[in-house]
């Protein structure tokens, strides 16, 4: 039992530790190639679950393009530009009080609890 626990949080720590302050919102795939270096005999589905555990504690935050799970350090409101030549993303910071809000939804009834807005071009090192 106590051997077990020291694992489980040896992973969460190694998975935090791998993540944390990583601003390239890197995917599950690419985080778990990297706790492998720690942990060799680490699943992609415990790297998984531990992702996620930190998603429910608030430290994370997921950024789903196309059909990816991008995994977020930055939890506070913010936007993001996707380089459409090299695929990076990019945090974009935008001030509270000059939050880009839906023009205007198609009908009424509709309650907006939160907003996510992508820019897609081409980012500083791909246009040279
Ligand atoms: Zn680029
Ligand atoms: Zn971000």
């Amino acid at each position: 039992m106590e051997k077990s626990t020291g694992r489980k949080t040896r992973q969460l720590e190694v998975v935090w530790h791998e993540v944390a302050g990583d601003n390239s919102h890197p995917t599950a795939d690419q985080i778990y190639r990297r706790v492998r270096r720690h942990i060799p005999n680490i699943s992609l589905g415990t790297v998984y679950r531990n992702l996620q555990k930190l998603v429910a504690e608030g430290k994370l935050q997921v950024l789903i393009l196309g059909r990816t799970q991008h995994f977020d350090p930055l939890v506070d409101s913010h936007q993001h530009f996707i380089c459409q030549t090299c695929g990076r993303v990019y945090d974009i910071l935008v001030g509270k009080d000059e939050e880009i809000l839906p023009a205007s939804l198609p009908q009424g009834g509709f309650t907006v609890t939160s907003h996510r807005l992508a820019f897609f071009g081409e980012c500083k090192s791909c246009s040279g």
